[in-house]
């Protein structure tokens, strides 16, 4: 491959917004991929259902700074604001009192004073989370199903960091696709993995599966759980710091099971969102027929859905159909077509759903922000500020530090 001023690592959202950045701009640069298409942690599949599903993000978050929302409009996708307030909540097969409901409501206003008031060394969500039953079930949305870890996993400085989400579309035709559609025009070279990266003399060598590129600069977005894993290996090694903060930067998790329960709606309306809360966090979470298709989408989060991807797919199916078996009745089986689970975290190259800091570790984002030399530079979801862990934040993380190495290349020159 040519040399070229800048090679990109990853055309997920990060990396393509990156690359639009710098064909806007003129510069020459290469974007490589290991898998065999874009949109990374996007990625929008009909295979199983005939119809379009997310296995990654769907839902637009922080519609009014997501610089995706104002272009799913003008593709005329279909989009519903989601409020994602509890409608229906069981503890185990017991559904909840109306008593048990409201404290539950009133639990997240409770939570969200605690961390505001937070301080000390402290640094573990679960410290602020009393014993009771309603807190923990408000934590379930913020901790598992939202961050992807466990609350004892959450550091309360990096969650606080982290911007509330609201407002939020749900779209018919899928996120994935957006971003599909984003990329479009971006040159891309698929199924190509990055090995390694050498800096040890001027610019980088960037060796890849198909060759070598030679660049002044790199940005890469590989996760850093692929970057702990030493999927990219990097010669002289990097500094400690960069280092350390991949490890303290684990992936959480988000599973995603949803069944297609056909001629019943359950006495649920499209867009319902259930949660039945169970022992030590086998919690599960499901959006009920969004837009009206057949579809109840389970979500498990946290260490549960390791577990689950660990259990396999006719595993998880099983469990959540015993759910709801438990909750509607035995009936529900008759009604259960096809399902789904999807299994990020054995997807080699990004290893998880997002990154969440370790207790105690908050500064991890701040310095993987650092570039390296002024020629390694880390972009994505997990460095993209109020925006962690979102796509939209992806991109805007992406678009940024693009601007920042066409700046520093032209410093030196
Ligand atoms: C189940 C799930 C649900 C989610 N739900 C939402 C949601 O509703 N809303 C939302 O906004 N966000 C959601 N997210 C998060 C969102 O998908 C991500 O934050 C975002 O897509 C990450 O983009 P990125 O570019 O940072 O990383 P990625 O999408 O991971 O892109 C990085 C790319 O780099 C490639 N790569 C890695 N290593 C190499 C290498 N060595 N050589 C070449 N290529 C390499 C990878 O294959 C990948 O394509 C969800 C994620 C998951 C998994």
């Amino acid at each position: 491959m040519d040399d070229v001023e800048i090679v990109i690592v990853g055309a997920g959202s990060a990396g393509l917004a990156a690359a639009k950045v710098l064909q806007a701009a003129g510069r020459s640069f290469h974007l490589v991929e290991a898998l065999d298409r874009i949109g990374g942690r996007a990625w929008t599949s009909s295979d199983r259902f005939g119809m379009p599903f997310d296995i990654g993000c769907a839902w637009l978050h922080a519609a009014d700074r997501n610089p995706y929302f104002p272009e799913a409009q003008t593709a005329g996708w279909t989009l519903f604001h989601h409020d994602m307030g509890l409608d229906h909540l069981y503890f185990g097969n017991t559904r909840a009192t109306v008593e048990e409901m409201a404290a539950v409501k009133e639990a997240d206003a409770q939570i969200a004073a605690l961390i505001e008031g937070h301080s000390g060394d402290a640094d573990q969500l679960s410290e602020l989370i009393a014993q009771g039953s309603a807190l923990r079930a408000a934590t379930t949305f913020s901790g598992p199903m939202d961050f992807g870890m466990d609350d004892d996993e959450i550091s309360i400085a990096d969650f606080r960091a982290a911007a509330d989400l609201d407002p939020n579309y749900f779209t018919k035709e899928g996120f994935g696709a957006l971003v599909a559609r984003f990329g479009q025009g971006v040159p891309v070279h698929l199924s190509t993995p990055v090995k390694r990266i050498r800096w040890d003399q001027p610019g980088v060598s960037v060796e890849t599966a198909k060759g070598t590129i030679r660049a002044k600069a790199a940005i890469v977005t590989s996760s850093p759980a692929v970057l702990a894993f030493e999927e990219i290996a990097f010669t002289p090694e990097l500094p400690v710091g960069h280092v350390e903060a991949f490890y303290d930067l684990p992936m959480g998790m988000l599973t995603k099971i949803p069944i297609e329960i056909r001629g019943t709606r359950l006495g649920l309306n499209p867009f319902d969102d259930l949660l039945i809360e169970r022992h030590a966090r086998h919690d599960i979470f499901f959006l009920c027929f969004p837009f009206d298709t057949d579809l109840m989408v389970g979500f498990v989060g946290g260490d549960f859905a390791w577990e689950m991807e660990a259990a396999g797919e006719e595993a998880g199916v099983d469990f959540v159909v015993d759910r709801l078996a438990a909750i509607f009745g035995g009936e529900v089986r008759k009604h259960v077509g096809r399902s789904l689970m999807t299994k990020w975290g054995g997807e080699r190259t990004i290893r998880g759903a997002y990154a969440a800091c370790v207790p105690g570790r908050a500064g991890a984002r701040a310095t993987l922000m650092q570039p390296v030399a002024d020629r390694i530079f880390f972009a994505g979801e997990h460095l993209a500020g109020p925006l962690i862990q979102t796509c939209g934040g992806a991109r805007l993380s992406g678009e940024a530090v693009a601007r920042q190495v066409m700046a520093t290349i032209d410093r030196a020159a």
